[in-house]
């Protein structure tokens, strides 16, 4: 007789925890833990969404004539802890075993190391297949290799599952349609609506006891609109192939004012906690660029984003932990400003994408890129506190795909292993992707001085202050020419003008 434990993020019906399961005998155990509720202080959508999707997957197992046994957030008995739980059943019955599809997190994955000794029971931890490259798959392929690079990668995974490929090689004959996915956006542009859900009343009483348990968690709670099945995560899925895969390539990199959602997937979410599974979305996308639906430059690119850069980040989680959560190759220090949680600052750019990162637990890529990683990076933001505050505000957050993103695309904080250099930009980039700067207070086109956008300044006061850490880097090479021509009144403009705006910053956290 086996105890067979769900995590919150394996609501996929094939999961492998699942396979031989006996309907009979076998116990199926699943929680809602205040130790993983709270190890960060989740966005308030977000703890909506994973437990209303446990409920909802729990109903389908149930109804699949599965023996269940679910525990609620708010059950007196409820021990808070995951290996509480487990230890609680395993008192109520005969098992000879715990099952359990390997946890998604080093954190957890970790804890259960010790499982065996603490519950006095054989428990199994089996690998998690709905991704696309095993841990030992990634280790193989980077093993010797000076540099890891995504592309690689990439490539090597549309082999290997036969996407958009021909006999040739690949679809088109180039791998990367890239440089065709940079266009800024076109004024009046409408961008079709994202996938909205009516929340049902078992989504409404997780957001009573949200709100009632949860009252100080970052986010707005209402407006939820998340699909919270595995029906409703497909029919998200399809709205974006048939209505906005199109132009997703085309204005990838693009930020308007008011249009939080733009033309991307917002399936993030459900792939992560096992609504959707990664392979059909690409198949999805594939067979509508094969029917004539879509162009070859957003399936490629949407493509690209699932097999390559959300395998190769969590290859690189796997095979870089724990040591890789504590890196800080530019020292960075300094606190993360006040305003992430407030979005009250002068920067419209930044406010923008804080105040919509608010209202609905999503950033499009490129905002949390370009805008607010920019400015983490640029203003030297201490890595463990931005690491906690996007592994909070988002709804798709797990630390193995927010880390990587996090220290290593936006931060640098890993030295260049998984990105070959900082994307490190000023004012002119946010101006050329958006139409935030028209808006703003502060002058894209102002270079030094109040008035001037503190991107500008901050850019260059970040390359002069990592001197040492990066002008051996080739691709910053130009940079540091640039740096090198600049007169000394100019350098002393940009010191005097990032001073001042970090002394801003500094009065305000101490005001608060
Ligand atoms: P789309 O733009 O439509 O892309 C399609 C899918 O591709 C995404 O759903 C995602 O599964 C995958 N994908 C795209 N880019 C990446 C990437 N860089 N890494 C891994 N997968 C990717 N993604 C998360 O799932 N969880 C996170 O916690 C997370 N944190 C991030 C933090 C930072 C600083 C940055 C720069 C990126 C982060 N990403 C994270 C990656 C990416 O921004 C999100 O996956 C994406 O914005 C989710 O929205 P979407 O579903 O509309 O994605």
């Amino acid at each position: 007789m086996k105890l067979r434990l769900i995590l919150g993020d394996q609501l996929s019906s094939d999961i492998s925890s699942l396979r031989d399961v006996d309907a009979k005998n076998d116990t199926l155990l699943m929680c809602e833990v205040r130790a993983e509720a709270t190890y960060v202080k989740h966005h308030k959508k977000k703890i909506v969404f994973v437990f209303s999707s446990m409920r909802h997957f729990a109903a389908e197992l149930v109804r699949s004539e599965l023996n269940l046994q679910y525990v609620k957030y708010d059950d007196p008995q409820n021990s808070g802890s995951l290996v509480g739980e487990v230890a609680r059943f395993l008192a109520q019955g005969d098992y000879d075993e715990v099952i359990v599809t390997a946890p998604s997190e080093y954190r957890l994955s970790n804890e259960m190391q010790s499982w065996p000794s603490i519950l006095g029971i054989p428990v199994t931890i089996r690998e998690d297949d709905r991704f696309l490259c095993t841990p030992a798959e990634f280790s193989n392929w980077a093993k010797g290799r000076k540099q890891l690079r995504m592309e690689y990668f990439y490539r090597e995974m549309r082999r290997k599952y036969s996407v958009l490929m021909d006999e040739t090689g690949p679809v088109g004959g180039q791998w990367n349609y890239d440089s065709d996915n940079r266009k800024p956006p076109v004024a009046g542009m409408t961008v079709p609506d994202t996938y909205r859900a009516e929340p049902d009343s078992v989504t409404q009483e997780i957001m009573t006891l949200v709100e009632t348990h949860f009252p100080d968690h970052f986010g707005d709670l209402y407006p939820f609109h998340f699909a919270v099945t595995r029906d409703q995560a497909l029919a998200a899925l399809d709205e974006f192939i048939t209505r906005r895969l199109t132009f997703f390539g085309d204005y990838q990199d693009a930020m308007i004012q008011g249009e939080p959602w733009m033309y991307h997937s917002h399936i993030g979410l459900y792939l992560n906690c096992g609504l959707l599974n990664p392979l059909e979305c690409i198949e999805r996308a594939e067979a509508a660029f094969h029917k004539g639906d879509a162009p070859l430059n957003a399936v490629e690119g949407f493509i690209r984003q699932i097999l390559g850069w959300r395998e190769y980040v969590r290859g690189i989680y796997w095979h870089e932990m724990p040591h890789y959560a504590s890196q800080n190759f530019l020292e960075a220090k300094r606190t993360l400003p006040d305003f992430f949680w407030t979005g009250v600052t002068q920067m419209n750019c930044m406010r923008q994408c804080i105040t919509e990162t608010k209202q609905n637990a999503y950033a499009h890529h490129i905002q949390r890129l370009m805008v607010l990683g920019n400015f983490c990076l640029l203003a030297g933001i201490d890595p463990d506190e931005v690491n906690n505050w996007y592994l909070l505000v988002y709804a798709d957050a797990y630390e193995w795909v927010e880390l990587p993103n996090v220290s290593g695309m936006i931060l640098f904080a890993d030295g260049g292993q998984l990105a070959s250099k900082p994307y490190a930009a000023s004012g002119a980039y946010i101006k050329k992707m958006s139409n935030y700067c028209a808006s703003c207070t502060y002058k894209v086109t102002v270079k030094n001085g109040p008035k001037a956008c503190p991107f500008n300044y901050l850019y260059w006061d970040f390359i002069g202050r990592n001197d040492a850490k990066l002008r051996g880097n080739p691709r910053m090479g130009f940079m540091y020419k640039s740096l090198d021509r600049m007169s000394t009144e100019k350098r002393h403009a940009i010191r005097d003008d990032s001073r001042r705006f970090f002394k801003a910053l500094e009065t305000n956290e101490k005001g608060r």
